[in-house]
């Protein structure tokens, strides 16, 4: 690990003031994907700045229903909070199947909203990954693809994004709201938020410009119907998705759904919602209409269209 310097902040706006004079900082909460990467060189910041004290860190009624999540919230108090339980079932089960118990009693809003790709070639620095060192190529294309992308996958990257959490956050249309450097605020819908790999050699994954701090993450008033997390993968628990199922649905079967394991980012469209009345394949073939899947991953078209039907079954009752 390269030598650092640290500090700690009381406010988002010291935060996001100390990120402006200090080139190469990032800010640190939880920790649980940064060090990790800071360990092994991927990630190398000159300084970092812990944000735990701002006080980001409340889930708050706020008015026509809304609630507002602070960024610093655990992963296990969000998924464990009556509100969120209540209302928005969805993301409590998307949480609670994603990582396991000590790694969501450590990981915040913020941080998994951000967390980066858990692709084997990413984190081998001797092979060449356009997500680490932009321009040097993709060693998974014509390599072990089994569990990576088969939608939104661009001419630099197929790796799946891989939270569990956001893909709760797409069904619900979450609003994220961050600080910029000037300690001015603007929202970015969740939609917007997770970059798919474009077609060059860049490859932004998030929509955040540099020096902006997220600050919350705002849910609109409750979806009603039933909600599910539906989250296929290798093993019972702390594993990724293959593919996953996030879905609210009303009394006459119509509703949102999004999924996570097959997309670069978490997977939604106009398309899909609507075709939810229609069975399990039209969903899939509205949601998967673009898959350009590879030989290892072909599995995940039909893999898709079964975990939708269980989740459509489920929802008759
Ligand atoms: Fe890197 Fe993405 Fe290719 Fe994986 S799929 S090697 S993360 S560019």
């Amino acid at each position: 690990m390269k030598a650092f310097t640290y500090e700690r902040v009381d406010t988002a706006e010291e935060a996001v003031a100390a990120n402006a004079r200090t080139p190469g900082a990032r800010f640190i909460a939880g920790g649980t994907n940064l060090l990790d990467l800071m360990k092994i060189g991927i990630e190398a910041p000159s300084h970092l700045i812990d944000v735990n004290g701002t006080g980001l860190d409340r889930i708050e009624e706020i008015e026509d229903g809304r609630v507002r999540i602070g960024a610093l919230v655990r992963n296990h108090d969000l998924a464990a909070h009556a509100r969120i339980r209540r209302d928005y079932p969805v993301l409590s089960r998307a949480i609670i199947a994603g990582a396991s118990g000590q790694l969501r009693n450590m990981a915040t809003t913020g941080g998994n909203l951000m967390q980066r790709t858990r692709c084997p070639y990413f984190y081998d620095v001797n092979l060449p990954c356009n997500k680490r060192d932009p321009g040097s190529g993709c060693a998974a294309m014509g390599g072990y693809t089994r569990r990576h992308a088969i939608v939104g996958i661009g001419g630099n990257c197929i790796c799946p994004f891989p939270s569990d959490m956001s893909v709760g956050l797409r069904v619900l249309d979450a609003v994220v709201e961050v600080m910029r450097p000037d300690g001015t605020t603007r929202s970015i819908p969740i939609a917007d938020f997770h970059q798919p790999p474009g077609a060059d050699d860049k490859v932004k994954e998030f929509a955040l410009e540099p020096g902006e701090l997220i600050l919350a993450v705002v849910l609109p008033g409750p979806a009603g119907g039933r909600q599910f997390y539906h989250k296929v993968r290798d093993r019972a628990s702390y594993a990724f998705a293959l593919v996953s199922v996030a879905a609210v649905i009303q009394a006459d079967g119509s509703g949102r759904i999004a999924l996570g394991g097959v997309g670069t980012i978490p997977w939604r469209s106009d398309a899909g919602d609507a075709a939810l009345q229609k069975g399990a394949k039209a969903v899939a073939d509205a949601l998967l209409t673009e898959a350009v899947p590879m030989d290892q991953n072909q599995y995940k078209l039909a893999l898709t269209e079964r975990t939708i039907a269980l989740v459509l079954a489920e929802a008759k009752g």
